[in-house]
């Protein structure tokens, strides 16, 4: 399976009749790897900035994160780079900033704890900025979006970090130039799915983030096995969702990529483009098989498959539906 799946692996995904789909990569770790460990990939779609520190013993410092920010954009210098700003709380803890609460996927989490604690914020934009001199290549996206006055904090922050850095940039003797990064937002909290048009405003792209987006939808917690059933990316009311999306953004004119785990299984990649969704980024595990996937089915049998797809009222008939698909492809 793996040689089958390898075959086309520097190629870009584009269905048999030429629909262009753009396939990036999550990252938080091993992000020196590239072209030759990967196959084609267009940018780091996500990079998890929480990763690095949380494997740290403290908040790492604003030089200990510019040089791994940096590392990071140089890696992937022709290719765009969306590092998340901070994402802790929820599922993702810690160690030395312990959150005791009761329900903390609905608590201080992402970016309602870095508003609150804007020197952590500031500290890591400016990091990003400072890296990003020379590359152009840096994008920031928020994580856990639910308000406009959050964007409104955030992007004010950001420029401030902006002035900041390039006002240091100016007074050294370098020639250096700070390029203004493009700025975006994560769609994973349902509040925003009736925002968009607001929020599309006040920023340049979105990301759907469907682990949490399904989780938040189906009030279902993401890791708990006792309603691991009730959390279905085959629901076909998160389909609903997910479509509502993408019409928006076209019509808005934003662009729009999914970085959730959806966008990385076949079918959920399948349903994903049908419905109009043109990058998607995923686990580095799953590239060779979407890639193979998209390349060998047409557009036009995907139409046909979301428009049964969105008929059906239970996540096992869109089940059967997308794996009768995925095994006529082979
Ligand atoms: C998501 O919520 O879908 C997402 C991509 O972010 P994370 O899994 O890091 O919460
Ligand atoms: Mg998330």
């Amino acid at each position: 399976l793996a040689a089958i799946v390898a075959e086309g692996r520097d190629q870009p995904a584009q269905t048999e009749d030429g629909v262009r789909v753009s396939l990036q990569v999550n990252a938080g770790m091993n992000v020196e790897h590239g072209q030759d460990r990967w196959g084609h990939y267009e940018g780091i779609g996500l990079y998890r900035t929480e990763i690095p520190f949380m494997m740290r013993e403290r908040f790492p410092t604003e030089k200990e994160q510019l040089d791994l920010y940096r590392q990071t954009l140089r890696a992937h210098k022709k290719v765009p780079v969306v590092m998340r700003t901070l994402d802790i709380g929820g599922d993702k803890p810690l160690p030395y900033f312990p959150i005791q609460e009761e329900n903390p996927f609905l608590g201080w989490r992402g970016i309602r704890m870095t508003l609150d604690h804007p020197e952590i914020f500031l500290v890591q934009v400016r990091a990003m900025l400072r890296a990003s001199v020379g590359y152009e290549n840096l994008n920031i996206l928020l994580p856990m979006i639910t308000t406009l006055d959050e964007v409104d904090e955030a992007t004010r922050l950001i420029n401030q970090a902006y002035f900041e850095v390039r006002n240091e940039l100016a007074q050294s003797d370098k020639q250096e130039q700070l390029t203004r990064p493009l700025v975006g937002v994560m769609v994973e909290v349902p509040a925003l799915l009736y925002q968009l048009e607001a929020v599309a405003k006040k920023v340049d792209f979105f990301s759907v983030g469907t682990n949490d987006l399904t989780q938040y939808l189906f009030a279902v917690d993401r890791n708990n096995a006792r309603v691991a059933s009730l959390y279905d990316t085959y629901n076909p009311a998160l389909l609903h969702a997910l479509q509502h999306i993408v019409e928006r953004c076209e019509e808005l004119r934003k662009p729009v990529s999914v970085c959730g785990e959806m966008a990385g299984d076949p079918g959920g990649a399948l349903l994903l483009v049908a419905m109009g969704y043109r990058t998607l980024s995923m686990s580095t595990h799953n590239l060779d098989k979407i890639r193979w996937i998209l390349r060998h089915v047409d557009s036009n049998v995907l139409q046909v498959l979301l428009t049964q797809a969105l008929s059906c009222s239970h996540p096992d008939q869109v089940r059967r539906l997308v794996t009768l698909k995925l095994e006529a492809l082979g």
